[in-house]
């Protein structure tokens, strides 16, 4: 019967929920359970791992001091487009740059571009990573604009205020999973945007809280704890190798 269920491998959960829509039999959940933990085709194509507990960013004291940036994709006049979102949470202002493609390069000139107009801020917070701005410029950094230094209690009051509630209300289906450690084998989404399926690595290195090094088939993914999960082994599909499919990273 749990042969036939799980002809599709459509994962514990999904035929779980299958199978107590028509069938019973005692001890049913945890049958089928074990049978498809370490199902080598489900967890290839298995959904990203749990929402994780949303992180509130450093609280600001003036203007353009924090500011988060990332990459959205986005289409623009029927082309998809490129751009790159500074947001200031003092002002709740954000500022999106238009960028004709990824290179390191294009990116550094457009930051340099808004820097030498708004100046330079403290923190630049890129996706999960915080990275303080003066690593990514090599050098002093804040002329300019270090100068303002509006100590607003209220308004940062505020936006304490909101970072709690948003949090609070963010985090209410998720969970911490457990950290990763060194050499842990797991399952890793190279192209999470594009392509959900899983492949085999192993964690070279925890590179933030939320990101680890993962290598794959000799090459090295930076990926977070939503595409990089614990692999789910038993002592015979262990031996063998790391996939042998060989996958692109287009990073
Ligand atoms: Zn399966």
């Amino acid at each position: 019967m749990i042969e036939k269920i799980h002809t599709s491998h459509t994962g514990i959960e999904n035929s779980l929920k299958l199978t107590k829509q028509n069938l019973f039999w005692p001890g049913m959940t945890r049958e089928i359970t074990e049978k498809i933990r370490y199902c080598e085709i489900c967890q290839r194509h298995s959904n990203s791992s749990q929402k994780l507990p949303m992180m509130s960013s450093p609280i600001p004291e003036h203007p353009w001091q924090v500011i988060p940036m990332d990459v959205c994709f986005a289409e623009h006049q029927e082309k998809n487009r490129k751009i790159l979102v500074f947001v200031d949470h003092y002002l709740d202002y954000f500022k999106a740059s238009f960028l004709k493609d990824l290179k390191p390069t294009t990116v550094i000139s457009c930051l340099k571009e808004t820097f030498s107009r708004f100046g330079i801020p403290e923190l630049l917070i890129f996706g999960h990573a915080l990275s303080p701005v003066q690593r990514l410029m090599s050098r002093q950094t804040r002329q300019g604009l270090s100068s303002i230094n509006l100590k607003m209690k209220d308004v940062t009051k505020n936006i304490e205020d909101r970072h709690k509630h948003s949090k609070l209300y963010c985090d209410r289906n998720t969970k911490s999973s457990p950290a990763l450690s060194l050499r842990d084998k797991v399952n890793v989404q190279l192209k999470p945007n594009t392509d959900r399926v899983w492949s085999r690595g192993h964690v070279e290195q925890r590179s933030s809280e939320r990101s680890y090094l993962v290598s794959q088939n000799g090459k090295h993914y930076i990926g977070n704890k939503v595409n990089v999960k614990l692999r789910q082994e038993t002592e015979e599909n262990s031996v063998s190798v790391e996939s042998s499919e060989s996958v692109n990273i287009n990073k």
